[in-house]
């Protein structure tokens, strides 16, 4: 596996290869290349060239093609969820959930592809104004390695439908299912050139890729860090760029909401993908009179987890990297020395790969670390308020503004508060509540784009104004 995907063919590596391991046993299970400036170069004159003649086909033609794409992936769930396992650790049931979401997300942006029109705007007798929405060319992925293809479906679907061509820079954690997508899309009968795929390090291929002057928009998802990184890169050629960044996300739970329902929403909120998901409720804020209670409920909950290796299918795999493991697992160090309680018991881990066993973190305080960063891991930081309005300043105290759960059945307080809490996505009373039609994103640190949903489409288009003289009628 260690070529690229460009132009419909396999391209050798230039710059040596990287190992890419299985999480659930750290064993190395393929080689990709390792991508550099001129790779990326490559990719992306295919992609321009592709982009020309693309741009000319019918809209219709586009949606069936998209269709086309999301039917034969279908077809291949099950080859794609394995491979999606292996590469992430992630249980397979829940791999299969997200190759599922692919397919959705090329199903709807199938059917948005014929419906992408501008307007007609009316600024008096003489003249015609109108906008034409137009496809950018060339659109650049940068795709992180915690929902590797659906990162990669989420963006790519719509860029597609816009009448776009795409470079994909998959994480080098996880490349192998947006390889393996690359082969797909010629399959479905889409040119060589339309999806390439760039493997290698971030600070090379991606930064290549970020950097380059041929791309018409950029969709990076991933951390704050490198987010800043990237938006420099991009400056320099006024790149657009679609920011999904990451998040401290806050499951706000008030005194009359059901408890057990509540207990297992927050701790699916925490653990899913092993806490690995951007929009994770790592953070709990429970009104005080419940409070105690509740964290019991939620740590005799989150303690009953069985941890195994993705293909196993347990609830919880592994984290992505022994890297990474050391970086979720300083947080408990951190937590402690700042004078937080580790609440309830953990559960033994498997000996080899990365295992982690769910943490809950009581008497967390507004400066404390554990409550302000993103750990990216099945740790939890609780925090007891007072009131409704101590609640909204609990939640709204990081630089983050993702996702934010609030738990009551008084529905003018849910409505009340989701509009007072500063995040781009509010669920209520289910947490990861949505789908592919209901836009995505955050506030602050968490990034400028939104995904999912026709609102998604702009970005992946540019707008052009046409007016026009009309002249008097001469008969
Ligand atoms: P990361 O920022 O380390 O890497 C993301 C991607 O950027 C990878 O492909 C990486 O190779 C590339 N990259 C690294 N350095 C680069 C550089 N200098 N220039 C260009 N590209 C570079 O993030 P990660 O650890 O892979 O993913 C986890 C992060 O992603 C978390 O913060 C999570 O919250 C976030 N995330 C956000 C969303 C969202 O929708 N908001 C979704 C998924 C993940």
């Amino acid at each position: 596996m260690s070529t690229h995907h460009i132009d419909g063919a396999r391209v050798p590596s230039r710059g040596g290869t990287i190992a890419v391991e299985d999480p659930s046993t750290g064993e190395t299970i393929a080689h990709v290349a390792r991508g550099d400036t001129a790779d990326v170069d490559l990719a992306v004159q295919a992609a321009r060239r592709r982009a020309d003649g693309f741009r000319l086909t019918t809209p219709a033609d586009r949606g069936r093609l998209l269709r086309a794409l999301a039917r034969a992936l279908d077809g291949v769930r099950d080859e794609f969820a394995r491979l999606e396992t292996l590469d992430t650790g992630k249980p397979l049931s829940l791999a299969h959930a997200e190759i599922g979401g692919c397919v959705d997300y090329l199903d709807y942006y199938a059917g948005a592809a014929d419906k992408l029109h501008g307007e007609t705007i009316p600024i008096g007798p003489g003249a015609l104004a109108f906008t034409v929405r137009e496809p950018v060319g060339v659109t650049a992925h940068i795709v992180p390695w915690n929902a590797p293809l659906s990162m990669l479906c989420r963006s790519v679907a719509p860029a597609l439908a816009a009448g776009n061509t795409a470079v994909v820079k998959p994480a080098e954690q996880t490349p192998l299912t947006a390889l393996r997508f690359a082969e797909l899309v010629l399959e479905a009968g889409y040119p060589p050139g339309t999806v390439n795929v760039v493997t290698g390090l971030g600070a090379e291929a991606g930064h290549a890729l970020a950097a380059h002057p041929g791309i018409g928009s950029l969709t990076f998802t991933g951390s704050v860090t490198t987010g800043r990184a990237v938006l420099r890169a991009a400056a320099e050629h006024i790149t657009p760029v679609v920011t999904e960044l990451g998040g401290k996300s806050p499951q706000l739970v008030f005194a009359d909401a059901d408890l057990d329902e509540v207990a297992a929403q927050v701790v699916t909120g925490f653990t899913a993908n092993t806490g690995q998901y951007c929009d994770a409720g790592s953070r709990l804020l429970a009104d005080r009179r419940i409070h105690d209670e509740l964290v019991e409920r939620i740590t005799a909950r989150a303690s009953a987890l069985t941890l195994g290796p993705g293909i196993e299918d347990r609830a919880l795999g592994p984290l992505v990297s022994a890297d990474h493991h050391r970086r979720v697992s300083g947080y408990l160090e951190i937590g402690l020395s700042e004078g937080a309680r580790l609440a309830g018991t953990r559960q033994e881990v498997p000996d080899r790969g990365h295992f982690f066993a769910p943490a809950v973190f009581t008497g967390v305080t507004p400066g404390m670390r554990i409550a302000r960063e993103e750990i990216f891991g099945p740790i939890l930081a609780v925090a007891a308020f007072d009131n409704e309005d101590h609640a909204v300043e609990l939640a709204d105290a990081t630089d983050y503004g993702l996702g934010a759960g609030i738990h009551t059945r008084d529905i003018d307080r849910a409505l009340r508060v989701a509009g007072r809490v500063r995040a781009g996505y509010v669920m209520i009373n289910e947490y990861f509540a949505g789908g592919v039609a209901v836009p995505f994103g955050g506030t602050k640190f968490s990034g400028t784009g939104r995904e999912r949903g026709l609102v998604a489409l702009d970005s992946y288009l540019t707008l052009k104004t046409v007016v026009a003289r009309v002249g008097p009628s001469c008969g």
